[in-house]
């Protein structure tokens, strides 16, 4: 794949609409973002230079209300990037009936190379760019790849402090004790799984007999790889940016994670309380990851890992997206070819911004809401939008991809027609 990831992600909208008969307006609604703010911006280093950054906030598109989406710091980042996932981020909104826009926003940095103070000096400078920009009820950040609770912290603080106000709906996957909501921390993984366990449960599956590869051991991936094995599927193998672990009598990961935190590296191993010792695996590499003869291939890092090159190799029978935009538009034609089965980006990771969306209703009324009304809420919007998915899927013998979107598309037509037709407008 080109790395156009826009263009990439139009290329799939555009085939998809026109395979559904989808509105030439909503296309075109689509076809553009909103806005896109860059901004060049500058840390102080700890050894007393500057450092300059590209900085980006995209506002897609706003037909369904207040845009939200997550700022990522990766050095893959650029326009193109920020631009198709803040794209998404309006399809998977429409998709599960969010009532946000989508939007994105990221920085060119390899995270892992700065300091803890760096960080947090970098995360200030974002929000110092961004402030006028980004709002409670104009558009919402969260975390995505190498940001967390703790820079979705420092990115209130600042723009409070720009603002003079107390803003806590400003912001998303903040800290419990900042007005963070129960769940949202495990909230990508969660919906994972719970699309998986609707499959299950339309397949028949006996947990036991499935096998699971997990590329990207971050937090939606090993959120989703706890829940899996918890429920009694085999996960045979899990990988970070370095490479991966397998084992095809299934991996501890409960226990590789507590290693991953302790020593950062990703080990097979085995832990009982604190004493933890190593136990065989293979080690192979992300693209051995990918065509690994497992069940269930779940992409949870990065965007365009299986393309029409490597597509052919895929011998998982589902496929599920945590990462935004892990296949290419050129691959779904040869995984359509192959009978995989995939749960697209826009549902299978939307759990983040559903439970997104409860914070920013909590902060926006002043409550507090217990750890099961956020999960049974959770579980109620990923089971709707997943049987509407699955029906329409059934019904029509279309790819759940092209289910989906149908129904995301859908929704956003009803917006462009809710402001009048052609034929309304020309009734009168
Ligand atoms: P994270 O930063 O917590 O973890 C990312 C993981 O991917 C790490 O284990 C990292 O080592 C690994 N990785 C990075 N580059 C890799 C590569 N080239 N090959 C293999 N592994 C690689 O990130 P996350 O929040 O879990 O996000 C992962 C994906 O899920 C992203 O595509 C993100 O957009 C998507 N997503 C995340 C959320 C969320 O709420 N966190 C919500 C929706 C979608």
């Amino acid at each position: 794949m080109d790395n156009d990831l826009l263009a990439d992600a139009l290329v799939r909208l555009s085939t998809i609409a026109k395979h559904l008969n989808i509105s030439s307006h909503t296309l075109q609604a689509l076809s553009q973002p909103l806005c896109t703010l860059t901004s060049y911006i500058s840390i102080r280093k700890d050894n007393g230079e500057s450092a300059y950054f590209k900085a980006y906030r995209c506002r897609y598109n706003s037909l369904l209300g207040p845009t939200k989406g997550g700022i990522r710091f990766h050095p893959s980042v650029d326009q193109s990037e920020v631009e198709a996932l803040a794209l998404w981020m309006t399809l998977k909104c429409a998709a599960v009936n969010v009532p946000f826009g989508g939007a994105k926003g990221g920085i060119s940095v390899n995270a892992k190379s700065l300091s803890a103070l760096e960080l947090e000096r970098l995360s200030r400078s974002y929000v110092r760019a961004m402030a006028d920009f980004i709002g409670p009820q104009t558009d919402i950040p969260a975390p995505d790849m190498y940001t967390n609770e703790r820079v979705m912290g420092w990115m209130m603080d600042e723009y409070e402090t720009i603002k003079r106000v107390k803003a806590p709906d400003v912001i998303t996957g903040k800290p419990l004790v900042f007005g963070g909501s129960v769940g949202r921390s495990g909230a990508t993984g969660t919906g994972a799984f719970l699309c998986i366990e609707a499959l299950a449960k339309k397949r028949k599956w006996q947990r036991h007999n499935q096998t699971v590869a997990v590329q990207g051991f971050g937090n939606g991936g090993a959120q989703c790889a706890i829940l899996l094995q918890k429920a009694g599927y085999k996960v045979v193998a899990v990988s970070d940016s370095k490479g991966a672990i397998y084992s095809p009598d299934g991996l501890d990961i409960l226990s590789i994670l507590y290693e991953k935190q302790k020593s950062r590296q990703l080990k097979a191993v085995y832990c009982e309380n604190s004493v933890c010792e190593l136990v065989s695996h293979k080690a192979l590499t992300n693209e051995e990851l990918l065509a690994l003869d497992v069940d269930i291939l779940i992409p949870a890092a990065v965007a365009g890992v299986i393309t029409e090159s490597n597509a052919g190799l895929v011998k998982a029978g589902t496929i599920v997206e945590i990462a935004n935009g892990p296949v290419s538009a050129a691959a779904d034609s040869i995984l359509h070819e192959k009978g995989v089965f995939v749960i697209p980006d826009i549902l299978a990771n939307a759990g983040g911004v559903i439970v997104s969306y409860f914070e920013w209703c909590q902060n926006r009324q002043g409550e507090l809401w217990s750890e099961e009304q956020v999960t049974t809420k959770l579980s109620d919007y990923i089971h709707r939008a997943f049987e509407q998915g699955w029906q329409r899927h059934v019904s029509t013998n279309i790819d759940m991809r092209d289910a989906i979107y149908a129904q995301a598309l859908e929704r956003l037509t009803l917006a462009i027609e809710a402001h009048g037709t052609h034929d309304y407008f020309n009734a009168n």
